[in-house]
């Protein structure tokens, strides 16, 4: 991607230099359960941070005074902000042409654990979206994991992708489809929720693909592949056959790969936000 020298955000929260310290469950097995459970969080934070707090015991991290950052981290850093100014400047124009008001979100980089208005959460949560107080939290050691553990090819634009994905739940949770969706949820049986949920996180996908149709002039030749790559790499198929061998279609609270590349590159070529008729299209 095309990003050095373009406009920075204002509204990354750096808190990685202010670290709550090591957490010590920040990999492993439990790591990677609660990653299972909450790759690209979505909205599940609260279930994370209770999840977090039982295992902690209620064990507290010391805060440690701050450790510079390294260049490389300054670096992305500073990419982290291209990217969200990105989205600021194209769901602005996007809101404004369906007479409506982009309000922005805040962007928290951390590393190791931090507070949110959902609970508490670590690394080992992925990336997520809090809609109580309208952050999207990242430890960018996610990335490595996604590489690694997952067998996504990497590259900037699967950041790229992953931010746009939880802007893409802001939007939800500005556009009310987050709430309708969660009221629909209540009284119905386990696999009726999880078909919302992926429909709601599908549509997250969409709006990544819709804010990528407006970045074109900004991509290189491979970051269409790079998104594509990380999407298939957190398919709920692709993570259980990893994770428990077998594929629990009903579990699935996020989409398949091929569901979530699906909507990418369906809001990537029709850059139309009525489009993303997800809830209608997922039985
Ligand atoms: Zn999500």
């Amino acid at each position: 991607m095309k990003w050095q020298g373009r406009r920075q955000s204002d509204n990354v929260e750096d808190r990685r230099g202010l670290s709550g310290g090591k957490v010590a469950i920040g990999g492993g097995v439990i790591g990677i359960i609660i990653l299972l459970l909450n790759v690209f969080g979505g909205e599940t934070g609260q279930t994370v941070g209770a999840a977090l707090e039982q295992m902690q015991g209620g064990q507290q991290t010391q805060t440690e005074a701050a450790a510079p950052l390294s260049k490389e981290d300054e670096e992305m850093g500073n990419f982290v902000r291209v990217i969200l100014a990105d989205t600021e400047d194209i769901w602005s124009k996007i809101f404004e042409e369906h007479g409506m008001t982009y309000k922005k979100p805040k962007l928290v980089l951390f590393k190791g654990s931090v507070q949110t208005a959902c609970g508490g959460a670590s690394s080992a949560s992925g990336p997520f979206y809090c809609p109580g107080d309208q952050k999207v939290y990242m430890d960018l050691g996610f990335f490595e994991e996604l590489k690694n553990k997952f067998g996504a090819r990497g590259g900037d634009f699967a950041i790229a992708y992953v931010i746009a994905h939880e802007i893409g739940h802001h939007i939800q949770t500005l556009l009310g489809t987050s709430a309708k969706m969660r009221q629909a949820q209540e009284g119905k049986s386990e696999a009726e929720a999880n078909k919302l949920s992926v429909a709601l996180e599908l549509q997250a996908d969409f709006y990544a693909g819709v804010w990528t149709h407006y970045n074109q002039q900004n991509l290189d030749v491979d970051d269409i592949d790079e998104a594509l790559s990380a999407a298939n790499a957190v398919g709920d198929d692709a993570i259980q056959s990893k994770m428990q061998g077998h594929v629990v279609p009903d579990s699935f609270t996020h989409g398949s790969s091929e569901q979530r590349m699906y909507w990418f590159k369906k809001g990537f070529k029709t850059g139309d936000i009525r489009q993303g008729t997800t809830f209608e299209e997922i039985e």
